[in-house]
């Protein structure tokens, strides 16, 4: 009898990614594969906007870790792609909870891919803050952008696929991406970030684009 070939078994669970010495999850490797495997099996949804309520408040936490939420991502990686973003969050494809995922480049051009539930920002030291003006876009305010603070290196801890405790870390774009995708979970909005004449501006770039992918309409 040969013997159990463990190691295989581990590389095929995709809901759970290896960890380096620090312990923050390694969301680069075999990114591409991945991300490819989820959207195959997931369908695209249409992303909710501005405006609608599951948008604006809370979601609920993830206790259940089970075939449903599996296919949650798989849904949620293949409306991303779909809608090209490179972070989504549930509420943006109208469901309540605490999950989101990212297909996201560093600031040294690295894909980052994963998803997790449940995440928490770590609140950075005053020394530690360093904040970066750059352009921010959202799903879920198609066609506008604005420059928006945010911290260029982020931490959140969380949950993956399978409930194991993650630490996720990142810097430049990926740092911003985990800011404004745990925002979404929490019921915010880069807009919100935003001084009352940008966010205006926002929301009437929003008004006089389209969007490029398919959109829920707000009731
Ligand atoms: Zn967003």
């Amino acid at each position: 009898m040969a013997q159990q070939d463990t190691e295989h078994e581990q590389a095929q669970d995709e809901g759970v990614l290896p960890v380096d010495d620090e312990g923050f999850v390694i969301d680069t490797e075999d990114a591409g594969e991945r991300e490819e495997a989820r959207c195959a099996r997931g369908t695209a949804r249409p992303i909710t906007v501005v405006g609608n309520p599951v948008l604006h408040k809370e979601c609920r936490d993830v206790t259940v870790f089970d075939e449903e939420l599996d296919r949650l991502i798989d849904d949620m990686f293949a409306s991303q792609r779909a809608a090209e973003g490179v972070g989504l969050a549930a509420n943006q494809i109208g469901v309540d909870l605490k999950v989101f995922v990212y297909d996201c480049g560093d600031d040294e051009g690295v894909r980052h891919v994963g998803a997790v539930c449940n995440p928490v920002l770590r609140e950075l030291p005053a020394d530690q803050r360093r904040l970066d003006d750059s352009n921010e876009g959202c799903l879920s305010v198609p066609t506008a952008y604005a420059e928006t603070p945010r911290t260029d290196y982020a931490e959140v801890t969380g949950q993956d696929a399978r409930g194991n405790p993650v630490r996720i870390r990142g810097n430049g774009y990926f740092a911003r991406c985990l800011q404004h995708e745990t925002d979404h979970l929490y019921g915010y909005l880069y807009i919100d970030r935003l001084s009352k004449r940008d966010r205006k501006d926002a929301l009437r770039q929003m008004a006089e684009g389209t969007a490029r992918y398919a959109t829920v309409p707000n009731a």
